[in-house]
């Protein structure tokens, strides 16, 4: 349910309406809106239908959110939201470039690719340092050392840094070091984690998963927000079809549908939704086209080399040229790189 306030409501009514909420035992999340404040009574909202509730100050209206996600509605939260990693906005005019190696390999390479992707007009960098693999032999990732060569990179560069947390009891690790919690496709509908991540203040930008539909990515970042965290991203990188000519179908209806749908920043990631750098450009062309709030690729100073995803990765030239391209598309839909 939702509280729509009056434009004059005070502090006192906004309290007054919270308690009720809550002797109702649902939750409310208020959100101060640029006009108008709302607040979400979230829970089992039954209760609540038989109760005169217009009749308490401040309410102008009471509507129900039919939507499963609620938090994450654009129902609940008509604007769009704009996220602060340190000083970079996601979900702004300015698109967010995140680029990086899929992997932390050594510290070299870490620095090396930071330097050159921060020299090409990226906003924020990304690594992992925890990597999923689908063989247990396959590099597993560098760990808190591969945690500490982000925050190095960071210091140097001064991009913030976007890593991958794939375990509850690494939780206050991973924190210690990211400025942005990445959820992996894998993990997308790991509902532990979901909470672990919504009960934190960190940014997390959460992954649909490759079998997912738009409606349950909005669940899960429904997870996340219910916990109290509302700094969520959300990220397209394909999804399993029977199309075998790339790695991943990369749904790019995802990003209008989801901005339709939702609040939230939207951004895509063609290298996992492609598998092959030579689509990258394209693919990253026609996602802010499609009105994506930015991107993330895969750079790699020496793809043939990589432990992890060279295919996908995108040498440093490449990605240079790669943002300058992506400067006349920016435009074309009222953007800046
Ligand atoms: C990654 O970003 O390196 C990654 C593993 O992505 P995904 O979870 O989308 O497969
Ligand atoms: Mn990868």
């Amino acid at each position: 349910m939702i509280f729509v306030l009056k434009p004059n409501v005070t502090q006192v009514e906004i309290d007054h309406i919270c308690e009720k909420i809550q002797s109702f035992g649902l939750t409310p999340h208020i959100s101060r809106g640029v006009e108008r404040t709302i607040i979400g009574a979230i829970g089992d909202e039954t209760i609540l239908r038989s109760q005169p509730l217009e009749v308490l100050p401040g309410v102008e209206r009471v509507l129900p959110v039919l939507k499963p996600y609620k938090l994450a509605s654009r129902e609940f939260k008509p604007e769009a939201t704009v996220l602060s990693v340190r000083d970079v906005k996601v979900g702004g005019q300015k698109l967010a470039i995140i680029a990086g190696p899929c992997a932390v390999e050594n510290r070299k390479q870490l620095l090396e690719t930071a330097q050159m992707v921060k020299q090409a007009g990226a906003s924020l960098l990304r690594g992992g340092a925890f990597k999923p693999r689908t063989s247990p032999y396959a590099f597993q990732g560098l760990g808190e050392e591969g945690l500490r060569y982000l925050a190095e990179a960071r210091e140097i560069t001064g991009l913030p840094v976007v890593t991958e947390l794939m375990d509850p009891r690494e939780s206050d690790m991973v924190m210690t070091y990211a400025d942005v919690i990445q959820i992996g496709a894998r993990n997308m509908q790991n509902f532990r984690l979901l909470k672990e991540v919504g009960s934190h203040d960190k940014p997390v930008l959460l992954k649909r998963g490759m079998s997912s539909t738009v409606k349950e990515l909005l669940m899960s970042a429904e997870y996340i927000m219910s916990e109290g965290n509302y700094k969520v991203i959300l990220c397209e990188r394909g999804i399993r079809t029977f199309e075998d000519s790339t790695r991943n179908t990369l749904d790019l209806t995802a990003v209008p549908v989801v901005k339709q749908l939702s609040h939230l920043p939207v951004i895509v990631d063609p290298s996992h939704g492609t598998g092959k750098w030579d689509l990258v450009a394209p693919m990253a062309m026609a996602a802010i086209a499609a009105g994506a709030d930015g991107l993330m690729i895969e750079v790699h100073p020496n793809p043939e080399e990589a432990l992890s995803d060279g295919a996908q990765s995108l040498l440093p030239e490449k990605f240079a040229r790669l943002m300058s391209s992506l400067r006349f598309v920016a435009e074309a839909v009222g953007r800046t790189v």
